[in-house]
C-alpha cells in the first residue's frame, strides 16, 4: 500500500486504546475525587505562548515544534501558529484570557490529549504523544506540592505500577541567579570534554545541562560538587523542607537529585519526577511536574502561586505490563436463522439495550450462515447467543449459553432476566 504514517506517529489499534482509557479514566477518576474540573484545550497555539513561558533557550522552543505557516501573507507577519508540545501554557493561557481567577473559586484544571515535539522517535519517545494534567493555582507550597504528589502516588498504586519519586528545588530567580553564576563558571572549567548540545548551553542556559543524557556522570559530579541546595535563599529552603518532611510524616518515600532541573524555563522552587525502572533509562520518566509560581505571578499578578504536572500516558501504558482486559459487560450475539426475521433480531437488540446496562451486543447480521454466525460469536467470546428463528411466532427465542454450553427457550418478553 503506498499510502504509510507520518514519522514519528502511531496507529493506536483497539487494545492499546482500551489500556489508554483504563490509565485516562484511573487518574480522571482520582483527580475528580480532589475537585478537579477539565478543561478541553486548543491543539493550536501562538508560537509566542511557548517563547515566553518555556523559554527560548529550551530543547522544546529551539527544536521541537511544528509550526504551521500561515497562508495568509498578512498573518504570517504577526504570527506564527505551532501544534502544542505540552499544556500548562495553554491552561495559564486559558485561565487569563477566561478570568478564571475570579470563576472559579477552587482553581484545580485538568485535561487530556495529544501533544506534539520534533523528537528523534524511539521506544517511548513519539513526535505525537499523549499527557494527561492537573494545575493547581492559587495554593502555596507545601501543601499544594505535597497534593501533587499525594494524587499521582494513587494512580501508580491503582495501575499497579512500581515507581520512584526523585524531587529537588531549584529555588527562587534570585537563588537561581547566584547559582547560575557559580555553575556556569564551573562549567567553562570543563566546557572542552563536554558535548556539543552542552557547549551551547553553557552559553544560553547553563542549567539545561543537567538535562544532558551523554554526559550524564560528568554532569552528577558537577551538581554534588556545586549543589543547589546550597544556593537557596531561606524562603526556598523553609518550602522545601516542608515538603520533605510532610512527605516523611507520610512515610512517602523520595530522593533528592540535585539535577533534577526540568527541561522547561518555567519552573521554580519544588520540581519533581516519577520513574520507573519498568522502561529503559532514557524515556522512563512517566510524570514530571513542579511549581511556577513566578511564572503566574507575571501573567495573572493577583495569583501567586501555580504548580502541576504531566503523566506521559503512552510510557505508562507500556509500563503496564500485567493488563488484563476487564471488561465488565456481558457480550451477546444475535444470530438470525433467516433474513426474514431481521427486523425481530433489531427488536431483540433494542430490548436488551433498553432493560440491561451492562450488555454489550454482537450482530445481528444477515447472508451468514447460522452455523458461521456462531462461530463468529464464539471467536468474539459471547457469552450469550440469542437465536432469532421459527420460535418467534410463537413469540420466543433460543438462548445458548456458551460459557457452559447449554441451551433453552425462552419468552422474548423474559429474555432479559436470562442474561446474568
Ligand atoms: P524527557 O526528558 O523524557 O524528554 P521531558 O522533560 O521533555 O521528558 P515533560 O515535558 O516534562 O517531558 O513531559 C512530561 C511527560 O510526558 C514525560 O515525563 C514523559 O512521560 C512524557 N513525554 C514527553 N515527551 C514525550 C515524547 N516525545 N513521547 C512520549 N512521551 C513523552
Ligand atoms: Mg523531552
Amino acid at each position: 500500500m503506498k499510502f504509510r504514517k507520518v514519522r514519528g506517529v502511531k496507529d493506536i489499534l483497539p487494545e492499546e486504546v482500551e489500556k489508554i482509557n483504563f490509565v485516562v479514566n484511573t487518574c480522571r477518576q482520582i483527580v475528580e475525587s480532589y475537585g478537579f474540573k477539565e478543561v478541553i484545550l486548543p491543539v493550536l497555539e501562538k508560537m509566542e505562548l511557548y517563547q515566553h513561558s518555556i523559554g527560548e533557550a529550551t530543547d522544546i522552543v529551539e527544536k521541537q515544534m511544528f509550526k504551521i505557516v500561515s497562508r495568509n501573507p498578512a498573518e504570517e507577519q504577526t504570527e506564527t501558529i505551532v501544534l502544542r508540545p505540552e499544556g500548562t501554557a495553554g491552561v495559564v493561557r486559558m485561565f487569563v484570557e477566561n478570568n478564571f481567577k475570579d470563576k472559579y473559586p477552587l482553581k484545580r484544571f485538568y485535561y487530556f490529549g495529544p501533544m506534539f515535539r520534533y523528537e528523534r522517535p524511539q521506544k517511548g519517545r513519539y513526535r505525537e504523544f499523549y499527557q494527561f494534567g492537573i494545575e493547581i493555582f492559587g495554593e502555596p507550597a507545601p501543601s499544594s506540592d505535597f497534593l501533587l504528589i499525594k494524587i499521582v502516588n494513587s494512580v501508580f498504586e491503582k495501575l499497579k505500577i512500581k515507581v520512584d519519586l526523585e524531587i529537588n528545588s531549584i529555588g527562587c530567580k534570585n537563588c537561581r541567579r547566584n547559582y547560575v553564576v557559580v555553575l556556569k563558571g564551573e562549567l567553562e572549567k570543563i566546557k572542552e570534554s563536554l558535548c556539543d548540545v552542552c557547549k551551547n548551553r553553557v552559553e544560553r542556559n547553563p542549567l539545561r545541562v543537567f538535562d544532558c543524557k551523554i554526559d550524564i556522570d560528568k554532569v552528577k559530579k558537577l551538581a554534588e560538587k556545586v549543589n543547589i541546595k546550597n544556593y537557596l535563599c531561606e524562603s526556598c529552603k523553609k518550602s522545601f523542607l516542608s515538603l520533605v518532611k510532610l512527605l516523611d510524616e507520610n512515610k512517602i518515600s523520595y530522593e533528592i537529585v540535585p539535577t533534577l532541573v526540568r527541561g522547561l524555563d518555567y519552573y521554580n522552587g519544588t520540581v519533581f519526577e516519577y520513574k520507573t525502572q519498568i522502561l529503559d533509562a532514557a524515556q522512563n520518566t512517566i510524570c514530571a511536574g513542579g511549581r511556577y509560581d513566578e511564572f503566574i505571578s507575571q501573567v495573572e499578578p493577583q495569583v501567586n502561586y501555580a504548580c502541576g504536572l504531566a503523566f506521559g500516558i503512552d510510557r505508562i501504558v507500556e509500563a503496564l505490563k500485567d493488563y488484563k482486559e476487564k471488561n465488565g459487560k456481558i457480550k451477546v450475539g444475535i444470530a438470525i436463522v433467516d433474513d426474514k426475521f431481521l427486523f425481530v433480531g433489531f427488536k431483540v437488540l433494542d430490548k436488551l439495550l433498553e432493560s440491561k446496562e451492562n450488555v454489550k451486543i454482537v450482530g445481528p447480521f444477515t447472508e451468514k450462515s447460522l452455523k458461521s454466525q456462531l462461530r463468529l460469536f464464539n471467536n468474539e467470546n459471547c457469552k450469550y447467543v440469542v437465536i432469532v428463528g421459527e420460535e418467534t411466532e410463537q413469540n420466543k427465542v433460543v438462548l445458548k449459553n456458551f460459557y457452559n454450553n447449554s441451551q433453552q427457550i425462552v419468552e422474548l418478553q423474559d429474555l432479559d432476566k436470562f442474561i446474568v
